[in-house]
């Protein structure tokens, strides 16, 4: 494993399992360099997933305490995950995660990634899997529009539950969908995340984003970074090692590392 470092993770200030301390405690034991925090910042709360306002100054004030106490050993990042056109960023962030987990439908909000019933609902909403996914890439470049962050989380969510196809069959026209959303954000400076939240929670065995839009990206020699989206301490590295080698059988030969002095390039 080349990565010593995570900073997509939630603890218990947003809808993580485990306390910021027992969090830095898995990075120690895992011989991390870094962890950053990117709790869910108040924005939509149609599923309670987002830190409640009156606990953002504490959320800020423990992580600066925590950097403190652990400096000769790791370094802490502080973050936040802030939902595209809901959330607003906050000057004492070393860095932000930009994310889509709502979709706007016709019969009102749809949480992408909450349960398969929720996105099947969703869907027919839309009026079929090629709607969704149109509406999904296009609200993710229309948001990504709307303000400034340094990673763009999880690209292909819409997928979550999906890893056999059964709704999104990766034609013609999604990819089209997809490419067209790449191609837009790739403008943007953002560095794209190689995300493997959704294999610790059993549901894909893979990371995001598919092996197409993969290819795609390594073509384009865009900035990845390698993430857990870890919502437990034991999920902080979940599969870092078989998803750096599908980065290099892609031919991606670096990542990005988050340092005091912003993100620089890392060799894979
Ligand atoms: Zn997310
Ligand atoms: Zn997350």
């Amino acid at each position: 494993m080349i990565s010593k470092s995570n900073i997509h993770t939630h603890c218990t200030y947003c809808d993580g399992k485990n306390t910021v301390e027992e969090m830095i405690q898995a990075a120690l034991d895992l011989g991390f360099e870094s962890i950053g925090f990117s709790s869910h910042a108040v924005g939509v709360s149609v599923d309670g997933s987002c830190m409640k306002a009156e606990r953002v100054d504490s959320y800020f004030n423990e992580l600066e305490a925590m950097k403190i106490k652990y400096q000769q050993r790791i370094k802490i990042f502080k973050g936040l995950e802030l939902e595209l056109g809901y959330s607003k960023p906050d000057d004492r962030c070393d860095y932000t995660i930009g994310a889509v987990h709502f979709l706007d439908t016709p019969n009102g909000i749809n949480n992408i990634d909450y349960s398969p019933s929720v996105q099947a609902k969703g869907i027919m909403d839309c009026g079929g899997p090629d709607a969704y996914a149109r509406l999904y890439f296009e609200t993710l470049v229309q948001r990504s529009m709307s303000q400034d962050y340094d990673i763009q989380a999880h690209f292909d969510l819409l997928t979550k539950f999906d890893e056999k196809n059964q709704h999104f069959t990766y034609n013609s026209s999604y990819r089209r969908y997809a490419f067209d959303a790449l191609d837009a954000l790739s403008k943007k400076n953002v560095i794209f995340e190689i995300n493997t939240g959704a294999i610790s929670r059993g549901y894909m065995t893979r990371a995001y984003p598919a092996d197409f839009i993969l290819e795609r990206m390594a073509e384009k020699k865009l900035p990845i970074i390698l993430s857990s989206d870890a919502h437990s301490a034991s999920a902080l590295a979940c599969c870092f090692d078989e998803t750096e080698q599908r980065l290099r059988s892609f031919g991606f030969t670096s990542m990005m590392k988050l340092t005091d002095n912003g993100f620089v390039e890392t060799a894979l």
